[in-house]
């Protein structure tokens, strides 16, 4: 799988965790360990720029060991890259929450964790979703971002969502910018003036378009209307089935087009668990029949893999280049991690994912080792 084209009778050889070389199958003469894919897909690693958690382990809680036991479960999947994403909190859980993943990177199992996500908590709290307003911050004073820690790595990515309209929401993006954050838009109501003053400022990127966004109205079209028709910024989508109507998804992807978007899990602790009760962020959260729901009667992020966003668009008959596109590709590119993962080719470390014929992950390589082998 290739980002243009699918190849077959394709041999990879693999060293030092990077792809070396492409050849025509059976050229090669140099084979040390052989791996025989027969009959599947090879495709580039997921990555997941927006999930909470996995198996019982909640990214604001956990400590590196646990970080690393969603790395597994996740690489189960497909994914092979993820930014542990974190909700708004007092600083104190901030910190925690990033000295862990610090932590994490130095010793990762599974999916290899490319840096954080701040969802908020600079947000606008009319369309706080399953997030707790009472931790929503305004832009007042660099102090504000400043005391917000950040990983020390210099390999991590930085990434936050955020609302322009909240009080200094447009020097909040640039200040983002000046530090090298990611910058997305999201849980907000902004107006299209406003949202063209985000990009100016070097706001790139929508979180799971359509949902804790201001509706669509034919005389208000708000950040749903802005973000269709704007064909410099990407967005993402929460492609469970739940978060958003087939239709829906189907409208943005005729929209936007599939170059133009990225799938995201918005996994809370509970994925992968099966339905039950569970205690997230503070509050007793309900999954039923892989929905969510919290005390407030609001949705609370998915339960799903990357792997089942990209079976949801696959049944809206998107092609196997797209579905890379949008599951690996895409987000490599949102990261600036274009140069590293996203795409098989000689010089791009090893992040692969071997799909058999019912799409299910048989291998999954992380940096050249193998994370998992069903093959
Ligand atoms: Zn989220």
């Amino acid at each position: 799988m290739f980002p243009d084209r699918v190849a077959q009778n394709v041999d990879l050889l693999i060293g030092d965790g990077r792809i070396a070389a492409l050849r025509n199958s059976g050229s090669a003469s140099d084979r040390i360990d052989e791996i025989d894919l027969f009959g599947c897909m090879l495709v580039p690693g997921f990555i997941d720029v927006h999930i909470h958690g996995a198996v019982g382990v909640d990214t604001m809680e956990a400590d590196a060991a646990g970080l690393n036991r969603i790395s597994e479960w996740i690489a189960t999947q497909g994914v092979t890259g993820w930014l542990p994403t974190l909700v708004p909190a007092p600083d104190a859980d901030y910190t925690r929450a990033v000295a862990a993943i610090e932590e994490a990177m130095k010793s990762t199992t599974g999916a290899r964790i490319l840096g954080v996500h701040y969802e908020g908590p600079f947000v606008n709290s009319a369309q706080c979703g399953a997030l707790r307003q009472q931790y929503f911050r305004s832009f007042v004073h660099n102090d504000s971002l400043d005391s917000l820690p950040r990983l020390a790595n210099p390999a991590a990515v930085h990434m936050m969502t955020i609302a322009p309209e909240i009080q200094g929401g447009i020097e909040l993006v640039d200040q983002l910018k000046r530090r090298g954050w990611i910058v997305s838009i999201g849980h907000t109501r902004a107006e299209f003036e406003l949202l063209d003053k985000a990009v100016a400022a070097g706001a790139q990127h929508m979180t799971h378009f359509m949902n804790a966004m201001a509706p669509f109205r034919h005389r208000a079209p708000g950040p749903i209307g802005w973000g269709l028709l704007r064909d410099d910024v990407t967005c993402d989508v929460i492609a469970d089935g739940i978060h958003l109507d087939r239709h829906a998804l189907e409208l943005i992807l005729k929209s936007k087009g599939a170059e133009r978007l990225v799938l995201i899990s918005d996994a809370i602790a509970a994925a992968g668990l099966g339905d039950g009760d569970y205690q997230i962020w503070g509050e007793s959260i309900s999954v039923t029949h892989g929905r969510t729901r919290n005390s407030r009667g609001n949705i609370a992020g998915s339960v799903i893999s990357l792997l089942d966003a990209v079976h949801t668009m696959q049944s809206l008959g998107v092609s196997e280049v797209d579905l890379s596109l949008m599951s690996s590709t895409n987000p490599a590119k949102l990261l600036g991690l274009e140069g590293e993962c996203g795409s098989i080719a000689a010089g791009k470390g090893a992040d692969l994912v071997a799909l058999n014929a019912d799409r299910k992950p048989v291998l999954v390589m992380v940096n050249g080792e193998l994370a998992v082998s069903a093959a």
